[in-house]
């Protein structure tokens, strides 16, 4: 990325020479995040991130008058955009997932109607890390010949992703989710998915979505998909999860009235969301921050807000229980030496915050 933040300022859609040095970093970075999805390179759009292809895809395949399916557990850069579609004329139904965080596809296939246009579920939680069985529901998609959006913001760089075998139309990614600069995304476009730009303006990303491009964002990307390979074929998400297993049994040895949510569901490698009876959740933050380890009680898009998690409360956790739980997130440069002292430290803190609550009460 550095010479184009210090020294290459040509835009991509320039014919001179700094342009075409600039277009060809962008078509690169293209190639790389197409290998990474299992895609052509011409059906990958750069956007500005996560929530910017979401709403492109959603917002760019619904008319008012047509149907859209999702679930409870969706972030809210999908639930927010298929509310607001609910505002203008689109009928909507948000599926409800099982105490495990799971949407069935049966479920998914009993709510299709005549008009059904869209179908979006994520590939992984971003609060849980609990895997939705998007394979089959891109089959039931494909039977009736409906439109299926996937955000796989939180898989990216833990799971292979492969567009085909899962079988949609267009699938999300964030680049701060892969070690990628944070205002960078992709979304892929199927070849013969027309979408309706969000923006008006130039002919950029085959008309898909006008602007300038962020070139060094875009070169940042293409690298960190080309990291996320070589990852995957390396074993990270193998070590990711034999450490995550490591944490969640540490703590759990070490602390009562406590346990994992969605323990049982399918998750990704990297996440765990654990419960605490009689614990505030945001002290608990607060408490590890101070030694250092960052931790967030809620999603970390909606911290600072104190309403219990909306994906918790789907998962049928009281209020209290939705409070009193902390999603620790590993990446793959996490070190068994970390771990051991964010068990000790989490599991020191629980008893601590639980002692002091004790003593207040009386
Ligand atoms: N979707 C999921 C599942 C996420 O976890 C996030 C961000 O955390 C987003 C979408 C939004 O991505 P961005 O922050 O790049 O806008």
């Amino acid at each position: 990325m550095r010479p184009f933040l210090l020294e290459r300022f040509g835009n991509a859609s320039s014919i001179h020479q700094e342009g075409q040095h600039a277009r060809s970093a962008v078509e690169r970075a293209r190639a790389d995040v197409s290998r990474f999805l299992g895609c052509r390179p011409a059906e990958i759009v750069f956007t500005s991130g996560g929530t910017e292809s979401d709403n492109l895809a959603i917002f760019g395949s619904v008319n008012p008058g047509d149907h859209v399916l999702t679930s409870t557990v969706e972030h809210h850069a999908v639930l927010h955009a298929v509310r607001k579609l609910g505002e203008r004329g689109v009928e909507i139904d948000v599926l409800p997932v099982n105490d495990q965080g799971v949407l069935a596809p049966d479920d998914v296939r009993n709510a299709i109607r005549p008009n059904t246009r869209l179908i979006s579920v994520m590939m992984a939680n971003n609060e849980t890390g609990i895997l939705q069985p998007v394979e089959a529901i891109g089959r039931i998609a494909a039977e009736f010949g409906i439109r299926f959006h996937v955000d796989a913001v939180q898989a990216a760089g833990k799971l292979k992703l492969d567009v085909d075998g899962i079988g949609c139309h267009l699938l999300t990614i964030s680049g701060h989710k892969m070690h990628a600069p944070q205002g960078t995304g992709a979304l892929f476009v199927r070849r013969g998915t027309r979408l309706e730009p969000l923006f008006a303006g130039g002919a950029h990303e085959r008309q898909r979505r006008a602007g300038t491009e962020n070139v060094a964002g875009i070169v940042g990307l293409g690298k960190a998909a080309e990291c996320a390979m070589e990852g995957l074929r390396n074993g990270a998400p193998e070590r990711m999860r034999s450490l995550r297993d490591k944490l969640e049994s540490g703590i759990l040895q070490r602390v009562t009235d406590a346990g994992i949510n969605g323990g049982s569901a399918p998750r990704v490698a990297n996440t765990t969301n654990l419960w605490f009876d009689h614990l505030e959740g945001e002290a608990l933050v607060i408490a590890l921050d101070l030694h250092g380890l960052a931790v967030s009680s809620g999603a970390a898009c909606s911290s600072g807000v104190s309403e219990p998690s909306h994906v918790l409360e789907a998962m049928g956790l009281s209020k209290e229980r939705a409070r009193g739980s902390l999603r620790l997130s590993l990446h793959r440069h996490s070190s068994e030496e970390e771990i051991d002292q964010a068990i000790q430290l989490v599991s020191s803190r629980v008893t601590r915050l639980r002692e002091v609550s004790t003593v207040m009460a009386r």
